[in-house]
């Protein structure tokens, strides 16, 4: 192993043999926000041999306050996350595999995504997918580590399957209600990530050299107040996704419009659609409204409502948190 590693190798907790296990891990980072861009360049630069970043958005003004992988060009080039992550990652560590992937992740692909992966990492922004994860993670046993961030707190704990709780063990209902409130009012200064994600990126490393030293607790932190805990977690008796009852990867809670957190849009799936044409598309929509289009995602403008479609069906309708004026929207146009 050459030099770029030798401040990470003298560090004797990694040391050489730690480098050789992380040059032979793959990870996959699901969601590439800010924790999730945070994530991504500590795993690029540590040496992870195989990195996999999914992420479904596009990039724009108001995440580059926090999501460190992107600048005012991805968005002129209108860049999917995913794709300028790659590219800038590319860049900045050119021995290892990286593969950005613009989707959705959902009960009909996760199983495909996480495929070959040691280990899952929590980008996302929304719960019904962060469970979704704990399933397959505990479906297939592969370590996930959560984070979560809003305002000047964050979260994050460590899931190994059949060691540890699981998200669903600790993320009950009555958790649930009171975290749902803050999502779009709350905003969030950029320490509050950098600080999980790197919580999260560590935890990473210790899995995949194969430590002892991994987190059992939650960690809870508020970077404003500078406070940092530990809360103990135990596994729930009734817990139904550590008795194998996966019910958000059997889509019993699957949605298919879901009002995106702070961002006033809701997103449309479609999971039987087929790849779509986004060039055929436009030659229908340019008749009824204002239309623009590269190979990665299609704009279109009517009513004075804007519309973004991905070539694998999914849209997400901004400006409106109305997910059935979103739905009608998306048929009325786009017809699938
Ligand atoms: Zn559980």
């Amino acid at each position: 192993m050459i030099d770029r590693y030798s401040r990470q190798t003298i560090f004797p907790e990694i040391g050489q043999a730690g480098q050789q296990k992380l040059a032979q891990s793959s990870v996959a980072i699901i969601g590439c926000g800010a924790l999730g861009t945070v994530i991504a360049t500590s795993l690029v630069r540590a040496g992870v041999g195989k990195i996999k970043i999914v992420d479904r958005d596009f990039i724009e003004y108001h995440n580059l306050q926090r999501q460190i992988l992107f600048d005012e060009n991805d968005i002129k080039e209108g860049l999917p996350k995913a794709v300028a992550a790659e590219r800038y990652l590319k860049k900045v560590n050119s021995e290892i595999q990286i593969e950005g992937i613009v989707a959705d992740a959902n009960y009909a692909n996760i199983e495909r995504l996480v495929e070959g992966a040691d280990l899952i990492l929590d980008g996302l922004d929304n719960l019904e997918t962060r469970l979704l994860i704990n399933d397959v993670s505990l479906k297939h046993k592969i370590p996930w580590v959560y984070g979560g961030a809003i305002s000047s707190s964050g979260m994050t704990m460590t899931v190994i399957p059949d060691k540890t709780a699981c998200f669903r063990c600790f993320w009950t209902n009555n958790t649930a209600r009171s975290a749902a409130l803050t999502c779009d009012t709350a905003g969030v200064i950029n320490p509050a990530p950098f600080i999980v994600g790197s919580l999260q990126s560590v935890e990473a490393m210790k899995i995949l050299i194969g430590s002892t030293e991994i987190n059992k607790d939650l960690i809870v932190i508020d970077v404003w107040h500078g406070e940092f805990s530990h809360l103990p977690l135990g596994r729930r008796a009734d817990c139904p996704a550590c008795h194998g009852k996966y019910e958000y990867l059997d889509a019993k809670y699957g949605t298919r419009a879901t009002s995106l957190c702070g961002q006033n849009s809701v997103q449309i799936l479609n999971p039987k659609s087929s790849m779509v044409s986004l060039a055929a598309l436009a030659g229908r929509l340019k008749a009824v409204g204002e239309v623009s289009y590269n190979e990665f995602m299609l704009r279109f403008l009517v009513d004075n409502r804007e519309m973004v479609v991905f070539p694998d069906g999914r849209a997400i309708v901004k400006n409106t948190s109305d997910e059935s004026l979103a739905k009608g929207l998306y048929s009325k146009y786009l017809g699938m």
